[in-house]
């Protein structure tokens, strides 16, 4: 018998287990060596330092919550999918193992500030989540420490590679632990309650069928409640314009900084945390020893620097100074305020910025695979999509004018100018 069949949990349980009280689950139980090991890894430690929503505490002034509170969250989200019972019997121990390290670890690679960070050095936080736990990092020894093959197991999991999609679905897809997590807690941390949804109803719905997690019918409202909560957050939380203006100046500020390098500026600031991701020759140690307060002290430096666009941006961005912003009607629009912004002597290169967001609720078959449709059990046994079972979600998929939403966002400076003209 290899390691994977003979594995059993209760070999690594903790003598004392361990809870930790939560906001949204009451308690989150920790009952494994190998958990609470990476908990109090310095690879997930750092994510106490990196907020979970970059720049909507700047309007939800209370949602200063971490990746690192998240991170627990999904764990015990995907704990809760374990003990439904088909799902409890269907999985080895193994595969239960492998599915909640992956949940806890699926946030790993995300940067100070993720989505400016990323626009603008290019580095992909799934690939680096992976890349922490495959290569020299505590939380690749800890897992290696259970057995060789676990961080490989884990990683695939994270990657979509592995073989079981049960395990997948779980901690990605359309319906799975991490989008319940984050919905949850960022409306109960943000004050607002569109995304509340009723979580337990959905997992006592939850069945295996074919290889798949599928619901049983008499959970469809609460998967349609689940799918309006997301929507609604993505345009009344996540998409807030004040939210993408602090995140564009966010960008505005690293992109100088690259610029200026490759300008060969001369700085009075020492660059030491940042050059490895100027230069593209980043080791898993340079980047977790980037986090935002790291960025934060920058800023502050960069305040002092000679270059007037970096010292603007950075103190815009420092005490709160964002970016104005109005609908964007057309290219011609954006070319009238870029000439303005160029009069007044700001660069549009870092001071118009203008964005299209788009949101699709839900994605049907074909239009990323078979794998992320939400598949409903009938009584009778049949599985059919969810569209055909809801006549909402099906409402929404036939209109086919998903909502978008086209800013431009420029300084105030521009903003009294533009109303004068
Ligand atoms: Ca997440």
């Amino acid at each position: 018998m290899n390691f994977k069949d003979k594995f059993s949990l209760k070999s690594i349980e903790l003598k004392e287990k361990r809870v930790i009280r939560d906001a949204i689950h009451d308690y989150i139980h920790i009952d494994h060596v190998v958990i609470w090991q990476l908990i109090n890894s310095k690879e997930m430690q750092r994510l106490r330092r990196i907020k979970q929503l970059g720049g909507t505490h700047q309007v939800f002034q209370s949602a200063e919550h971490s990746r690192f509170v998240h991170s627990l969250g999904v764990y015990q989200v995907i704990r809760k999918m374990l003990e439904v019972e088909c799902v409890n019997e269907y999985l080895s121990d193994y595969d239960k193992l492998c599915v909640m390290c992956a949940g806890l670890l699926h946030d790993l690679g995300h940067g100070p500030f993720s989505h400016s960070f990323e626009g603008v050095f290019h580095e992909n936080h799934e690939t680096m989540t992976v890349r922490i736990i495959l290569e020299d990092s505590e939380v690749q020894a800890i897992l290696t420490s259970v057995y060789e093959q676990l961080p490989y197991d884990v990683a695939s999991i994270i990657q979509h590679t592995h073989p079981n999609h049960i395990l997948i679905q779980m901690v990605s897809s359309q319906l799975d632990a991490d989008r319940m997590d984050y919905l949850l807690r960022d409306s109960y941390m943000s004050g607002t309650t569109y995304g509340q949804f009723d979580m337990s109803r959905i997992l006592r719905t939850m069945r295996i069928c074919d290889g798949k997690i599928v619901f049983k019918e008499s959970g469809v409202q609460a998967i349609e409640n689940y799918i309006l909560a997301r929507y609604h957050m993505y345009w009344q939380v996540y998409y807030h314009p004040t939210a993408r203006s602090y995140e564009h100046l966010l960008q505005s500020i690293f992109l100088r900084v690259k610029d200026l390098c490759d300008m060969d500026y001369c700085w009075n600031t020492k660059l030491d945390y940042l050059l490895p991701f100027i230069h593209k020759q980043m080791t898993i140690q340079d980047f977790i020893h980037l986090d935002e307060s790291i960025i934060m002290y920058y800023f502050r430096e960069f305040m002092k620097e000679d270059d007037f666009i970096l010292k603007d941006l950075s103190s815009r961005f420092l005490n709160r100074k964002l970016f104005k912003y109005k609908q964007l009607k057309n290219q011609g629009e954006q070319n009238k305020i870029e000439k303005l912004s160029q009069k007044l002597g700001y660069d549009p290169r870092y001071y118009i910025i203008s964005d299209n967001q788009k949101q699709i609720p839900y994605l049907h078959y074909g239009e990323t695979g078979e794998l992320n449709e939400i598949e409903i059990l009938s009584i009778d046994d049949e599985l059919s999509p969810l569209p055909t079972k809801s006549e909402i979600v099906s409402a929404i998929l036939n209109s086919k004018q998903y909502k978008s939403d086209k800013k431009i966002f420029f300084p105030k400076e521009i903003k009294d100018e533009l109303s004068i003209l």
